[in-house]
C-alpha cells in the first residue's frame, strides 16, 4: 500500500496544488484538465525535495517506484516506450518552484537517448541530422546540470567542428559532423567526471532528478530568492514531461507568448517564436526570435496562430491574469508546454489591473492586489525629456543605435562589460550599464548592481529581458549592430565606438541607446496609475503624510497624495548661503547675547520657507521638528574650510578650530543632539518655535488653513519634553497665535527604546507621538545607522537577520516597541495621534505592519507615497486573514 503520494500525473493535479507541484507542474495539469494539447508527463513533488535534503540527499522511500509507474502509464498514453530501441520515448526534466524563478534552477532535455534509441528516433522521424542534433545536445545539458562539467569544455569542441567543416552556423552541421561531435562530447565526459556517460535511460533519469533537486540550492537559485524574498524551505518540484520537438523539421518551431505586453500592459497576444528551433534557443537569446504577430502570415505553421491566440485567451479567462505560455509546434502540431502567471513591470502591472477591472475580469480588491507596492518604483523612476526625442524639434539627440525595448525607463551609467566591473564600480557608488552580447544567469549580481542593461542578441524574453523587467531596471536587448570587444574594453555601434568607463544612455521604454549623458524628467501620476491610487485611498485607513523640508518637495508630495507633513526636519533649512553664516555664528557666539544676535538673523528664513511650506500643504497639517543634529555638522572640519569661514565670519581659525575640537564627541550619534540641544540652549527653540508661528499667523492672514505641529526629538524623559514644551507654548502666547485663531499641537519623536517604555509618561505632555524608527532601530539593536553598512549585508547574507531593519521595519523588536509605545500613550491620551517617520514609512512590509498596530498615519518621502498609499490599502484588505495578535511581529515571507 502506498505510504505517500510522492509523484502526480499531469490528469491528477490541478492549478490549486502549487505548493506541491510548483507552478509549472500545476499549470500543466490544468492544461490537461481543460482539454488543451499537452505532451503527457507528471511531477514530483515539492515534498520529495523536501524530504530528499531532509534524509540527507537520499530519496523518499517510495518515489523512485511511483516515478516508474508513472512513467508506464505516460508511455501508454503516447505510445512510446522510455529506452526502445524500436519506438523511444524521450523526455524532459524541468525544475519548477511554488514561484517562478526564470532561468535559476536546471532543466535538461531529450532525456532517454543512448547510442541504441537514437537509431529508434532515426527511424521514426526519417531524420538523421535531428536526432544526432538532440543527442549531443543531450550530452552537452546532461554533462553540464548533472555531473556539472563546464558548458564551455563542449562549446569549444563544438567549435572546432565548426571550423574545421567551415559551418558558419549551428544549422550549417551536416548530419556526418554532428555524428563525430557526439563520441567526441562522450570523451569530454569521460575526461572531465572521470566516468562514462551513463547509456541506460533509468540512471540518466534519477540523475537528472537529483540534479534538480541540488539546483534548488545552487548560489544563483538562492541569490534570486533572497532578492525576491522567497522562503528557501519551499523546495521545487520536479516535472518529467515527454519531449515533442520544435527543431525537427521547418514546420516545426517553438515559442514564448504573453497574454498581453508585460512591458507595457498592452492587451494584445505578445511574445516570440522561432521555426526550427528548441526552447532553449529561444530564452538563451542566442538567435534573435520573429515577433509572434508574424506567425499569423507565416505560411510554414497556417492555423497555429489562431490556434494558439484562442488557447491563450482562454488560460487568461481562466486564470483571470496574464499568462506567460511556452510552445512547441512538431511538424505543424501545436503543444502546450507551460503556462504561469506572467511576470510584468510596474507600469504594465498598473495598466493589467485597470484594464481587467474595466473588462470586468477582476475586482477592485484584486486589481489593487495585483500590483505590488514596490513595483510602483518603476512608475516613479525619470524618462527621458520628450524634448530630445521629438523629432520635429530642433532639440532632438538622434540615438545611435536601436533594440527591443525590454524594460522601461531611462539609465544612464558607464559602459563595463562584465558583470564583475558592474559590481566593483555599483559599489563605488557609480552608475554604470551591464553591456553583453546576451546575459546568463551567473550575470545576476552585475545586472543587481547595474543602472541599465544593454545586449546585441536576444529578444523580448531572453534572460536579460525577463530578469530586467522582474527587477524594474531599464533594458535594451537585441541591438543587432552592437559589436563588444572586451578584451580590448571597447564596443561599436555602427560608426560609433565607445570605450569602456564612457557614458551612454539607455531608453528602455523605446528601445533606444544614446552616446553621452542625456537630460530626464521627472515622473507624473496620471491615467491608470492615478485611478489605481484613487482605488487605493478608497480602501486604506492609514493616512500618508510627507518627509518635507522645502516648499518644492511640498508641492511635489502634495501630487503624490501626501495628507500633511509627518516630518519637517529645520536642519536642512539651514545648510542654505547665508543661513548656514549665521547658523555658525549661533555656534561659536561666546555669550548668550551674541547667540540670540545670530538666531535673529536666522529667523527670518525660517520663517520664509515655513510660510512656503504651509500654503503648499493648504490646510493639511504640518510637523515641524526643532533641531535636531549635533552642532559639529554644521561646521567646516578641514583646513582649508575653516579658513575659508573664519574670513567669512571675521573671525581667527583657531576659535573655530577649538570650537570644533569641543564639538567633537566619540559618539555623536547618541551625544549631543536632538531635545538635548534645545534644553542646553533654549534659545534655539524659542527662535524656531517664533518662527513657525509667526508663518502661521502670517499665511492664516490670508485666509489659508494652518495646522502646526511642533515636535521634539530624541526624547528619553518626560522632563525633558515638559521643558521644551513650555518654551514652544509661551512663546505662542507671546505671539498671540489662538488669538490669530490657530490651533496648533506639540508632541515628540519616540525615537529611543526608554522613550517607548515612559510613553504613558510622555504622553502626558505630548499631544502626538512620531516614531523615528531610523533612530530606533539604531538604538534597539545598538547598531550604528552610519556604520551598519559594513557589516549589515552580511547579516542578511547569512540569514541572522532576514532583512536590514534600517529598511524592512524589524517587527519583533522595533516593531514591538512601536507597538507598545502606542498602547501606553494612548492610555494616559487615548487621542494621541500617532505615526511613523523614519524611512520605513516607505516600504511595504512596514506600512502594513503600523496598518495592524493601528497607527494613524506613516511619513514617507514624496517619491515614496504612491507606495504606501497602495502598501496600505492592500494592508486593509488583506487584514482579515492577518489580524492573528502571534502573527504580527513575523516579518512577511
Ligand atoms: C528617525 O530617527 O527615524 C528620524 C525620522 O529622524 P532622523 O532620521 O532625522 O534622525
Ligand atoms: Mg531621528
Amino acid at each position: 500500500m502506498m505510504t505517500h503520494k510522492w509523484v502526480y500525473l499531469f490528469r491528477e493535479g490541478n492549478a490549486g496544488l502549487r505548493d506541491l507541484l510548483g507552478g509549472k507542474g500545476a499549470g500543466l495539469a490544468e492544461m490537461t484538465k481543460a482539454g488543451m494539447p499537452v505532451p503527457p508527463g507528471f511531477t514530483i513533488s515539492t515534498e520529495a525535495c523536501n524530504s530528499y535534503y531532509d534524509s540527507d540527499k537520499h530519496f523518499p522511500a517510495e518515489m523512485w517506484e511511483q516515478t516508474m509507474a508513472a512513467l508506464r502509464d505516460v508511455e501508454k498514453d503516447i505510445d512510446k516506450k522510455f529506452g526502445d530501441k524500436v519506438n523511444p520515448l524521450l523526455v524532459s526534466v524541468r525544475s519548477g518552484a511554488k514561484f517562478s524563478m526564470p532561468g535559476m534552477m536546471d532543466t535538461i532535455l531529450n532525456l532517454g537517448l543512448n547510442d541504441e534509441t537514437v537509431q529508434g528516433v532515426i527511424a521514426r522521424t526519417g531524420n538523421e541530422r535531428f536526432a544526432y542534433d538532440a543527442y549531443r545536445r543531450f550530452i552537452q545539458m546532461y554533462g553540464n546540470v548533472v555531473l556539472n562539467i563546464k558548458k564551455e569544455k563542449f562549446d569549444e569542441v563544438f567549435d572546432d567542428f565548426k571550423h574545421k567543416t567551415g559551418a558558419q552556423t549551428d544549422a550549417d552541421m551536416n548530419t556526418e559532423t554532428l555524428k563525430q561531435v557526439v563520441p567526441a562530447f562522450k570523451a569530454i565526459v569521460k575526461h572531465e567526471a572521470g566516468k562514462d556517460f551513463p547509456e541506460a535511460p533509468l540512471e540518466q533519469l534519477s540523475g537528472a532528478i537529483e540534479a534538480v533537486f541540488a539546483s534548488w540550492n545552487n548560489d544563483r537559485a538562492i541569490y534570486y530568492r533572497r532578492m525576491n524574498k522567497i522562503s528557501d524551505s519551499l523546495g521545487t518540484a520536479v516535472t518529467v514531461q515527454s519531449m515533442v520537438f520544435g527543431n525537427m523539421s521547418d514546420d516545426s518551431g517553438t515559442g514564448v507568448a504573453f497574454t498581453r505586453n508585460p512591458s507595457t500592459g498592452e492587451n494584445k497576444l505578445y511574445g516570440e517564436y522561432l521555426a526550427n528551433a528548441q526552447g532553449e534557443d529561444v530564452v538563451a537569446g542566442v538567435r534573435t526570435p520573429k515577433p509572434m504577430a508574424e506567425m499569423e502570415h507565416d505560411t510554414k505553421f497556417p492555423g497555429i496562430y489562431t490556434q494558439f491566440n484562442e488557447f491563450a485567451h482562454r488560460l487568461e479567462k481562466h486564470y483571470k491574469d496574464v499568462q506567460d505560455m511556452e510552445f512547441t509546434i512538431e511538424k505543424g502540431r501545436l503543444f502546450m508546454l507551460q503556462t504561469r502567471s506572467g511576470k510584468r513591470t510596474g507600469p504594465a502591472a498598473v495598466k493589467i489591473a485597470i484594464d481587467m477591472l474595466d473588462e470586468g475580469l477582476i475586482d477592485e480588491k484584486t486589481a489593487l492586489l495585483r500590483v505590488p507596492p514596490a513595483d510602483l518604483d518603476q512608475l516613479l523612476h525619470p524618462t527621458i525629456d520628450p524634448r530630445l526625442t521629438d523629432i520635429n524639434k530642433d532639440s532632438y539627440v538622434k540615438p545611435i543605435a536601436t533594440g527591443l525595448p525590454a524594460s522601461p525607463g531611462a539609465a544612464i551609467g558607464k559602459v563595463v562589460f562584465n558583470a564583475h566591473a558592474a559590481e566593483l564600480q555599483g559599489a563605488k557608488g557609480e552608475n554604470v550599464i551591464l553591456v553583453r552580447k546576451e546575459t546568463s544567469p551567473e550575470d545576476l549580481r552585475g545586472m543587481v548592481a547595474a543602472q541599465g542593461i544593454l545586449t546585441a542578441f536576444g529578444g523580448m524574453t531572453s534572460h536579460a529581458a525577463v530578469v530586467a523587467r522582474g527587477m524594474g531596471k531599464c533594458c535594451v536587448a537585441g541591438v543587432a549592430n552592437l559589436k563588444i570587444n572586451e578584451a580590448e574594453g571597447y564596443l561599436t555601434l555602427g560608426d560609433t565606438q565607445i570605450k569602456a568607463g564612457e557614458y551612454i544612455t539607455l531608453d528602455g521604454s523605446a528601445g533606444l541607446v544614446y552616446a553621452g549623458q542625456l537630460e530626464v524628467v521627472e515622473p507624473e501620476l496620471s491615467g491608470d496609475f492615478a485611478r489605481l491610487m484613487k482605488l487605493a485611498d478608497k480602501y486604506r485607513k492609514l493616512g500618508v503624510r510627507t518627509n518635507a523640508d522645502s516648499p518644492h518637495d511640498a508641492t511635489i508630495a502634495r501630487k503624490f497624495g501626501a495628507e500633511g507633513i509627518g516630518l519637517c526636519r529645520t536642519e536642512h533649512m539651514f545648510f542654505k548661503e547665508h543661513r548656514i553664516t549665521a547658523i555658525r555664528e549661533m555656534i561659536l557666539a561666546d555669550t548668550l547675547e551674541d547667540r540670540k544676535n545670530a538666531l535673529a538673523k536666522i529667523l527670518p528664513y525660517q520663517k520664509e520657507d515655513f510660510v512656503g511650506i504651509f500654503k503648499a500643504m493648504d490646510g493639511y497639517p504640518v510637523t515641524i521638528r526643532t533641531l535636531d543634529p549635533p552642532l559639529h555638522e554644521f561646521l567646516p572640519h578641514e583646513p582649508e574650510q575653516i579658513a575659508i569661514v573664519a574670513r567669512d565670519l571675521g573671525v581667527p581659525a583657531s576659535k573655530i578650530k577649538s570650537r570644533v575640537d569641543e564639538l567633537k564627541e566619540a559618539n555623536p550619534m547618541l551625544g549631543f543632539r536632538g531635545c538635548r540641544l534645545g534644553i542646553s540652549y533654549p534659545e534655539i527653540t524659542e527662535m524656531q518655535a517664533r518662527a513657525i508661528f509667526q508663518a502661521a499667523k502670517e499665511v492664516a492672514g490670508q485666509g489659508i488653513k494652518v495646522e502646526p505641529e511642533i515636535m521634539i526629538p530624541l526624547v528619553g524623559d518626560l522632563n525633558e519634553l515638559t521643558l521644551q514644551r513650555d518654551i514652544v507654548e509661551r512663546v505662542a502666547q507671546e505671539e498671540g497665535v489662538k488669538e490669530a485663531g490657530v490651533s496648533y499641537k506639540v508632541g515628540t519623536m519616540i525615537e529611543l527604546p526608554r522613550a517607548a517604555l515612559l510613553a504613558d509618561k510622555i504622553a502626558q505632555a505630548a499631544d502626538f507621538f512620531s516614531f523615528g524608527t531610523n533612530d530606533l532601530t539604531q538604538t534597539t539593536f545598538g547598531l550604528s545607522r552610519d556604520d551598519a553598512g559594513k557589516f549589515l549585508p552580511m547579516y542578511v547574507e547569512q540569514k541572522i537577520l532576514k532583512d536590514d531593519p534600517f529598511q524592512v521595519l524589524d517587527r519583533e523588536g522595533v516593531g514591538q516597541l512601536v507597538k507598545l509605545g502606542t498602547e501606553r500613550g494612548r492610555a494616559t491620551r487615548p487621542d494621541l495621534k500617532v505615526g511613523i517617520c523614519g524611512e520605513h514609512g516607505g516600504d511595504p512590509s512596514s506600512v502594513e505592519f503600523c496598518h495592524m498596530i493601528g497607527l494613524d498615519y506613516v511619513s514617507c518621502s514624496p517619491f515614496r507615497l504612491p507606495i504606501a498609499r497602495l502598501a496600505a490599502a492592500q494592508a486593509a484588505l488583506l487584514e482579515s486573514e492577518q489580524k492573528k495578535e502571534d502573527n504580527i511581529y513575523a516579518n512577511q515571507e
